[in-house]
């Protein structure tokens, strides 16, 4: 990740903790509608320029209660699998629900077929199996391909296009099942592809080149192209003209929909995790203070990614007098937040307001050491704060026994 714009991080609040947030539990998230809608005001508006349609990933952000925010500037929901399928159906009612899994299971794909609109398969072998399926059921189906066009470094494990990858068909891979099933193509009704990961739209018209080149037999005879996530679009920054062009150039070259898929775009920079001060340790030269949040349980990417999450008024390491490390309170050793620069120490109590926190956070959140889940709520465009779910010990239980 690019170093933190605390600006554009907090760029909803002002760049000042508002006072109403003293009033607020922690840990706890806090999603921005206001920053939420402008985010769909973009999307939105790049949907109306263009006519490319595009779907909120729910694997990013799947907080339900903030759908209608987003809902009028979208085409709707892409899930997952069964689960956020239904989810997309039940909360973004009157919407399309794309589905995309690495693999499908046939006890599920019945039900699967109730929500979802379209359906994009991940294999030659998953299409002859459930392709006809689904077509009979009168749905859209898809192959997502796999360019071989990598496109990021560093982060391997983001990269579907890394060599042994098993996300998306290869040429070699259509071609041998082709041989083998000659009216596998017929089939199709688009393609997909997903291999961007936080990236701008240079790497975008790299991969579409790549697309063309190695799909291109296929695509004409295509009603719509699907390309995936990974668009940063409303980064501040962000080229939004190369995507228009990208888009435009889909559509004129082979005739098709184009759809976008941002599971981050939608909901950047749109909430906040709010966490106190519960004591601060001297360990020779390091100075860490513990909070009553956990990188481990409460924003697995910090670890997983990995990265350092923004965090209002501070500082990159040894910019300001007092560089602290802020950990969990968990007995993972490595359960570390980052390193951070303050004008003064932090005293417990304290309170926390790191940013960009909507987005894989809630939706992957977990009870680790029998942490609790952290409350959410909302804040309106008005400034309000409102409670919208907090969890207790029977949610940290239900999970493990009877
Ligand atoms: C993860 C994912 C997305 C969303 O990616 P973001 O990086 O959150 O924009 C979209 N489509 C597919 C198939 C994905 O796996």
């Amino acid at each position: 990740m690019p170093a933190a714009d605390s600006r554009a991080h907090f760029a909803a609040l002002g760049g000042v903790v508002p006072a109403n947030f003293a009033e607020l539990p922690t840990p706890c998230y806090l999603l921005d509608e206001g920053a939420l809608a402008r985010n769909g005001q973009i999307l939105g508006d790049l949907a109306a320029r263009t006519g490319c349609k595009v779907l909120l990933a729910q694997k990013a952000f799947s907080n339900y209660d903030l759908y209608p925010v987003l809902a009028p500037c979208l085409a709707g929901t892409e899930a997952s699998g069964l689960f956020e399928a239904r989810l997309g159906a039940e909360e973004m009612p009157g919407k399309e629900v794309h589905v995309f899994c690495a693999a499908y299971r046939e006890d599920e794909m019945a039900e699967l077929l109730r929500w979802a609109d379209h359906i994009v398969f991940n294999s030659p072998a998953q299409l002859a199996k459930f392709g006809p399926m689904a077509k009979a059921a009168g749905k859209s189906v898809g192959l997502r391909v796999n360019p071989e066009c990598s496109t990021q470094e560093g982060h391997a494990i983001y990269d579907p296009c890394a060599p042994g990858s098993r996300l998306g068909t290869t040429r070699a891979q259509w071609d041998a099942a082709v041989a083998e099933h000659p009216a596998l193509p017929d089939l199709l009704d688009g393609l997909h592809f997903h291999t961007l990961c936080e990236q701008d739209a240079d790497a975008l018209a790299v991969t579409l080149d790549a697309v063309a080149a190695k799909f291109r037999d296929l695509l004409p005879r295509m009603q719509w192209l699907n390309m995936g996530g990974g668009h940063h679009i409303t980064r501040p920054g962000y080229d939004v003209a190369t995507l228009e062009k990208c888009i435009a150039r889909a559509q004129a070259d082979w005739g098709v929909t184009v759809y976008l898929e941002p599971g981050e775009a939608c909901a950047l920079n749109a909430g906040y995790f709010l966490t106190r001060v519960l004591d601060v340790v001297h360990n020779g030269d390091t100075t860490v203070a513990i909070l009553d949040a956990s990188a481990a349980c409460h924003m697995p990417d910090v670890i997983e990614m990995p990265y350092r999450p923004p965090l209002l008024g501070s500082a990159d390491a040894g910019e300001k007098p007092c560089t602290v490390r802020l950990a969990g309170p968990t007995c993972l050793a490595g359960d570390v937040i980052g390193d951070y620069s303050f004008d003064a120490e932090p005293q417990p109590g304290d309170l926390l307001v790191f940013g960009d926190m909507a987005i894989y956070t809630t939706c992957k959140n977990n009870t680790f050491n029998g942490m609790p889940l952290p409350a959410i709520w909302t804040r309106g465009a008005d400034g309000t704060c409102r409670e919208l779910v907090q969890f207790g010990y029977r949610d940290f239980k239900v999970r493990l026994g009877r």
